[in-house]
């Protein structure tokens, strides 16, 4: 086994699937089966995921919405996702924990490290909502903090495109994936794996960051096998 301990990072879109909003219960499925293909190895998996298919602070911003209001929907929307993630992966036999940075106590347990880390020796998959808890953070950032926080091996960062490139591969066709690429490289050429803060925290601690391919089915298994379809982002 490549890693021992991961975070995932889904996005909210991710959850949306084909439709324009909300959530997908059947990408939920296929997402839920992909994971317990590593969990069946032993794989200790955190997960931080977004909210961004149902409602983003600057989106409220733009409609004349205070930030902060915005940001707190925004908080409670990753919630929403957590539980929804949650009941997909308990329906496909595991075990399941969800923590939230945001006291919601009869809907997720709140978040203490001490305790996640145990969840996720007993082999519980432990999700992570509410961000960091803070507004003007991303779910990025949270990924990062917790990942550094429960001392995972890795970010996986799962999104629709596979990798990262010299360019946006869906605007310029003549763009090149990198199989491996620091995060000073990532700097120097103007790349955008996560924002900036998210980033910074993660190469300052030495936390790699694999973008990869959610959405082909073993992908994610692949990875934690040692294979390296996506890019690893390190120092
Ligand atoms: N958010 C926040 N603090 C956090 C994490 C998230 O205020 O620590 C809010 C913010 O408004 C953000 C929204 O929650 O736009 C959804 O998160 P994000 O945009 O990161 O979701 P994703 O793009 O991954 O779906």
């Amino acid at each position: 086994m490549h890693y021992k301990r991961i975070l995932l990072k889904l996005s909210g879109e991710a959850l949306m699937g084909e439709q324009q909003y909300g959530i997908d219960p059947a990408r939920l499925q296929e997402y839920a089966e992909d994971i317990k293909e590593i969990v069946d190895q032993g794989v200790e998996v955190a997960i931080v995921i977004g909210g961004g298919n149902i409602f983003r602070g600057l989106k409220g911003v733009g409609q004349g919405m205070d930030r902060v209001q915005g940001d707190h929907m925004g908080m409670l929307a990753t919630v929403i996702n957590g539980l929804a993630l949650q009941s997909a992966l308990e329906a496909a036999g595991m075990e399941t924990r969800l923590q939230s940075a945001i006291e919601i106590n009869e809907v997720a347990e709140p978040f203490i490290r001490r305790r996640a880390i145990r969840h996720l020796e007993k082999g519980r998959v432990v999700i992570f909502g509410g961000g960091t808890g803070n507004p003007y953070f991303t779910t990025d950032s949270a990924a990062v903090l917790r990942a550094i926080e429960v001392k995972a091996d890795v970010i996986l960062k799962g999104t629709r495109v596979d990798g990262v490139y010299t360019a946006d591969p869906e605007k310029d066709a003549s763009a090149t994936k990198f199989d491996r690429i620091s995060f000073e490289e990532v700097l120097q050429r103007g790349l955008k794996v996560m924002d900036t803060t998210a980033f910074t925290l993660s190469q300052e601690n030495n936390l790699p960051i694999v973008v990869f391919d959610m959405n082909t089915r073993g992908n994610l298994n692949r990875i934690t096998s040692g294979e390296n379809i996506g890019t690893v982002v390190d120092n």
